[in-house]
């Protein structure tokens, strides 16, 4: 399964080949301690990319908006610190040009997957992107919305199912494992599973976790804290830090089970070119 999708490359780094990659960290950067404290976690346990979101996209405009600029620079910081690449959400062209110094993987959140201007802009610029699926969009919109960034001529287009809408409300969304495979078939790029925002509470997530990597996921991003119950935003779906290493091992252990590995060892991270 993992040779049909195409191999994304980019500082020194490969998604979409036998190995998983991890990307893991905080919704939201709240502090320099906070992210620090996560990037020395993740990195221990072979992490390769810090997430974290300086501009946050909240349901509610009262809610933490995140810290923007200035969180992107700790971001940066704390990464560089521990040999990590990054992955924040990006909302806008204009974050695209001045953010590039501080994010190595452009998500696109839930919210702005059919967000047309944007995904062509991020075409245009060959900026790697991680496309989630919005939480109430099907596959085939899904696949459309990642043909907008590639037929602007940027081939790094990776997705990331994330959850959806269903009348279930045991969990925060449904995670659909079924868009691992049709998604690989359908476009032949890398998927990514995100059990956090699905499972929307720690207790679920390394199952989610393990399901999606049965299903062939060639990656996983996942919401870590060193103190949940202060975070900012989505502490509820944070693991704790202290047992982050021990979800990446039971996921290594499925991985192995199918002939996969998980990618190991933070990359050294080369200067961008843009
Ligand atoms: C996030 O990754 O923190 C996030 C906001 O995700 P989504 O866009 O999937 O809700
Ligand atoms: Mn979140």
């Amino acid at each position: 399964m993992s040779d049909s999708v195409r191999r994304i490359e980019f500082r020194n780094c490969q998604i979409g080949g036998s190995e998983l990659v991890v990307m893991a960290g905080p919704c939201a950067i709240e502090s320099r301690a906070q992210i620090f404290q996560a990037a020395e976690a993740v990195a221990a346990s072979g992490v390769r990319f810090l997430r974290g979101g300086a501009f946050k996209v909240r349901t509610s405009p009262t809610a933490f908006q995140g810290l923007g600029w200035d969180g992107w620079a700790l971001l940066r910081e704390a990464a560089d610190a521990h040999g990590l690449l990054t992955v924040s959400e990006i909302l806008d062209e204009e974050q695209i040009e001045r953010g590039r110094r501080y994010v190595d993987l452009a998500q696109i959140g839930s919210r702005n997957m059919q967000n047309i201007p944007l995904l062509k802009a991020l075409g245009r610029s060959r900026m790697p992107v991680m496309l989630k699926r919005g939480f109430g969009c099907t596959i085939d919109e899904w696949i459309h919305a990642a043909e907008y960034i590639l037929h602007e001529g940027n081939p790094d287009v990776m997705l990331c199912e994330r959850g959806i809408r269903t009348f279930e409300t045991a969990t925060r969304f449904t995670l659909d494992v079924a868009a691992v495979p049709i998604a690989k078939q359908r476009l032949g790029l890398p998927v990514i599973i995100d059990p956090s925002h699905a499972a929307g509470k720690r207790d679920w997530v390394t199952s989610l976790t393990l399901a999606g990597v049965a299903c062939g996921a060639d990656g996983l991003l996942i919401e870590t804290h060193p103190d949940p119950k202060v975070a900012l935003s989505d502490g509820p779906q944070a693991v704790v830090l202290a047992e982050f290493g021990a979800l990446v091992d039971q996921a290594r252990r499925v991985a192995e089970a199918l002939g996969r590995s998980i990618a190991v060892g933070a990359p050294a991270r080369v200067a961008a070119t843009a």
